[in-house]
């Protein structure tokens, strides 16, 4: 457990200042033990993954971050013989690409979706991160989580309502998931990469390698929120080192040194202009940690 811990490295739009207490467990037993230790020093619990999908204030924040980056495991739970089906349980800190590389080396389908989507398998579960509708609905058989009394639970399948960029746990119960199982099947790599290929193909026009933390805004329902910031022209727009990507307009580029204040003005900015001119309340898909202002 480290006080006073620098965030900026770890998020992928590289802004945030300091956070009271920094903690990384390597075991569901001691995330259990880091929980109770945050609890009992007063401070705000936040959970941080691969940092793809979150903004960090620049002030201090009076939290106690716990990283998953070492819950990091991939387990086979069943091989497959039975009608092709596999189990495996990961750790909530497994980088979602590993996953996918997996499941591509071992001919097991269901996780294409996750192309081209960084961060950890904790972080797209607690997101429901996909693509084109496909996502976590239907292969996650179980999820193991530590509770606010920083004791481990367990969610079955049955308790799991997924609902687009949503988490399927109830946020109040959970302080966070430490792993879950999966059900994947068996198919032919020359399938698998088929399905890739078409998901890398959804994924053009995305500024990859800027540093972004994707989407700002949910697609609200029968719409795309990129084009509908387009069409208000807010492709281009910028508060200091923030700017509004010229390649998809639901992405916000750190070009230069921007302070997450930028991002978040520019994020409030983006939003005024779509309410105005389109009569749209666009809803965050990404996540904040620490307090943000608009003056
Ligand atoms: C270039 C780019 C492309 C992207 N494309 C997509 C896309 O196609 N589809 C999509 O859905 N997303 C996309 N994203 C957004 C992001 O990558 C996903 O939402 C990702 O799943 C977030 O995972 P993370 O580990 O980085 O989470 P973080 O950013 O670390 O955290 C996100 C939220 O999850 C919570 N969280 C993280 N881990 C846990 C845990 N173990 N237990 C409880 N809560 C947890 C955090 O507290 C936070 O609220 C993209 C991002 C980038 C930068």
């Amino acid at each position: 457990m480290q006080r006073n811990y620098p965030l900026r490295n770890l998020n992928t739009w590289g802004v945030g200042g300091l956070c009271t207490i920094y903690d990384s467990p390597v075991t569901s037993e001691e995330a259990c033990i880091s929980v109770a230790a945050a609890l009992k020093q007063d401070l705000g619990i936040y959970i941080l993954g691969g940092g793809s999908n979150v903004l960090v204030s620049d002030d201090p924040i009076r939290s106690a971050v716990l990283h998953t980056q070492k819950l990091d495991f991939i387990k086979l739970i069943s091989s497959g013989i039975d009608g092709g089906h596999v189990e495996i349980e990961a750790g909530a800190g497994v980088p979602v690409k590993k996953l996918l590389a997996l499941a591509i080396d071992k001919e097991w389908t269901g996780l294409e979706f996750l192309t081209g989507i960084p961060g950890t398998l904790g972080g797209a579960l607690w997101g429901n991160a996909g693509a084109n509708g496909c996502g976590f609905g239907g292969l996650v058989k179980e999820i193991s989580a530590i509770d606010w009394n920083a004791r481990a639970v367990r969610f079955g399948e049955e308790t799991l309502n997924w609902e687009y960029r949503a988490c399927p746990l109830d946020e109040g119960k959970t302080a966070l998931v430490t792993s879950c199982v999966i059900s994947l099947r068996k198919a032919s790599r020359k399938s698998i990469f088929k399905s890739i290929k078409n998901f890398a193909a959804m994924k053009k026009g995305q500024p990859l390698g800027r540093k972004t933390a994707g989407c700002v805004f949910k697609n609200p329902p029968g719409m795309s929120a990129g084009y509908l910031l387009d069409e208000c022209g807010c492709k281009g727009m910028r508060i200091g080192g923030a700017v509004v990507s010229d390649s998809h307009a639901n992405f916000i580029e750190n070009e230069r040194d921007a302070l997450s204040r930028d991002i978040y003005k520019l994020c409030e900015l983006c939003r005024e202009k779509v309410l105005e001119l389109r009569g749209v309340h666009l809803e965050y898909e990404i996540k904040f940690l620490g307090d943000f202002k608009k003056d």
